[in-house]
């Protein structure tokens, strides 16, 4: 099959220096879609933009901040045909951060992935949004921290409910191993999220118990 042009990371985005949406149970679900969909899909141009469409239909930015300037983070929508074109740099992750020289962000998203599930998991890409988000805007945060800081953005801006809750836990709940920063599994994972929202919304210190969810595995 001849190589098509997928998009690659600009020579200036530094490798091995990602933050990974892990999400691997999920994209397993969705692949025999994306393989269907490799037949009649035509290959749209990979394109990058400085928004994301929330379940609500609300558009959304990712600011961040540095050196005492704000800015938006990039965002680069990663379109393949089929598996073996997707970029590596997404890993099994259908969403990661990568920073240039100067810490600046772009935040990399499984479009295909994306298409495939947004409908039945809007709610869980408007957290994975978030969830890069929070890494774009400081990278010391832990895996832990930016799952926290995500669901605390959710909730802040109404789009948490129960309905939302359990489809964002089930999701978390499928993954079965995840790398130890991710406390090693789905379960923990989200274990260790809600215990941290919890703190984070008992603390007069905004912020605090997601720096500290680093050192509370
Ligand atoms: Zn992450």
């Amino acid at each position: 099959m001849a190589q098509t042009a997928v998009w690659r990371p600009a020579p200036d985005l530094v490798p091995g220096r990602a933050t990974r949406f892990f999400f691997l149970a999920s994209l397993q679900a969705v692949l025999p879609a994306v393989l269907q969909a490799v037949l009649f899909a035509a290959l749209l141009a990979p394109f990058s933009s400085h928004a994301f469409t929330l379940s609500d239909g609300n558009e959304v930015q990712c600011q961040f901040s540095r050196d005492d300037t704000s800015a938006t983070a990039t965002e680069r929508w990663v379109d393949y045909k089929t598996p073996s074109e997707r970029d590596p740099e997404l890993g099994k992750a259908v969403a990661v951060v990568r920073f240039d020289p100067q810490d600046r962000p772009t935040i990399l998203i499984d479009a295909v992935a994306y298409k495939q599930s947004k409908g039945v998991m809007a709610a869980m890409w408007d957290f994975i949004f978030f969830h890069e988000c929070a890494h774009a805007k400081d990278k010391r945060l832990s895996e832990i921290g930016a799952n926290c800081a995500a669901y605390i953005e959710m909730q802040d801006r109404g789009l948490m409910n129960a309905i939302r809750f359990k489809d964002i836990e089930a999701a978390h709940l499928r993954i079965m191993n995840l790398p130890e920063q991710y406390g090693g599994n789905g379960m923990e994972f989200w274990r260790m999220t809600l215990d941290c929202v919890e703190r984070e919304r008992g603390r007069p210190d905004p912020g605090s118990a997601m720096y500290n969810a680093q050192s509370a595995r």
